[in-house]
This record gives C-alpha cells, structure tokens and sequence, in this order.
C-alpha cells in the first residue's frame, strides 16, 4: 500500500492537489474537513458537533476525529493506499494513526508538506471564500485562528515524520502543474 499524508496549512492547496495524486496513484482520498462538512450538510450529530468547532477555526477534539478517520479507512476494502488529507492535526492524531495503520499491517509512507507563507495562505483563502460558500474561508480573524491552531498544534508534526525519515517538504508556490510535478517527483522517488 501507499499511505501518503498531505499536509500544509489551510489554503496550502491541500485539496487541489490531492485530486492529481489520487488520479496518479489511485489512492482513495480520505479529507477530514470533506467528512465533517458532509456531515453537517446531512444534520448529522458528528455534523452538529462540529461544526460548533469549524465555526470558530477550532480544531474538532482528537477522540471524535481519530474515531471518525478509523471507520472510513475501515469502509475500503483492499485499497492501494490512502491519501489522507488535513489528518493528522495534531501529534496524538499522529500516533493514533501509525498506531491503526501498523494494526493493518500497513503504514504512512511520505508525509508531503506543502510549504506556503501565511500572506498568501490568508489571500488565497478569501478568494475561496467568494466561490466556496465555506463561512470559515469568509472571515478574517477565523481565517487568523486557522493559522494560528495550524503553527501552534500541527507544525510540529513536521518533527514527528522528520525523525520517521518520511517528511518532505514541497515548495506550495507556483502553477497546480509546477507543484503536482514536484509532489509526483517526491513519490516516485520514495518508490
Ligand atoms: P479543512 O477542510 O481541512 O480546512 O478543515 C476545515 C475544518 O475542519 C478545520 O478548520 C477544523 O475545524 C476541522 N478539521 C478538519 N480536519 C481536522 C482534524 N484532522 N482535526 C481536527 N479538526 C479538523
């Protein structure tokens, strides 16, 4: 299996470059923030939960993220490998999931960080925010607390992986082509 773990601030471009990675390698794409959006769409109590978290640029707590990541990967039976996508987020995310993936025998292969400065993260995210509908890419100070729980609980994670050896750092600045034929180059390499 290929286990890739996408990672990179809000607006890194995370999810657009997920899309050419799962069509490269045929990965399921597994987003955090999809599965919670989809379940506030649907009312759920997971959605409801929430959403009270996103609202603010909060992280949802680990013990309902970590159970939700489990039971989709549980969903895919014999798949070539995952993406996963905004998780982990924090270290005991992190260590929950090496954790589930060496109970299945598997592990993460590459974390890709996708390196981009925060003016142009903070830019990027209220363009989205005219398209997207999405509340928390609409409003500055949550924009602000995005960043702010990302240096504070998931850039260290870069640490985690380093001393695993599987940390890359990919350059986040340029066309979608440009950083997917790094991201390609960073796989193949790992291959
Ligand atoms: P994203 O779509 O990845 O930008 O995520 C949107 C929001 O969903 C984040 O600001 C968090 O509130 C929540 N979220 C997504 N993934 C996680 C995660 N792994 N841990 C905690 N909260 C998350």
């Amino acid at each position: 299996m290929l286990n890739l773990v996408l990672f990179g601030p809000p607006g890194a471009g995370k999810g657009t470059q997920s899309e050419n990675l799962i069509n490269k390698y045929g990965l399921v794409h597994l987003s955090t923030g999809d599965i919670f959006r989809a379940n506030i769409k649907g009312e759920t109590e997971l959605g409801k939960l929430a959403k009270s978290f996103i609202d603010k640029g909060d992280l949802v707590p680990d013990e309902v993220t970590i159970k939700m990541l489990e039971s989709e990967v549980n969903k895919h039976e014999d798949p070539k490998g995952f993406i996963f996508d905004g998780f982990p987020r924090t270290s005991a995310q992190a260590k929950a999931l090496d954790a589930f993936l060496t109970s299945k025998n598997t592990q993460v292969n590459l974390m890709l960080a996708l390196e981009v400065e925060d003016e142009e993260l903070k830019k990027r995210l209220l363009e989205r925010g005219k398209v997207s509908g999405r509340s928390d890419d609409q409003d500055e100070t949550i924009i602000e607390n995005r960043i702010k729980e990302y240096n504070a609980k998931t850039a260290p994670l870069k640490e985690f992986y380093t001393a695993q050896n599987k940390f890359v750092s990919v350059n986040g600045i340029g066309s979608i082509e440009e950083i997917a034929g790094r991201l390609y180059a960073a796989v193949d390499a790992e291959q």
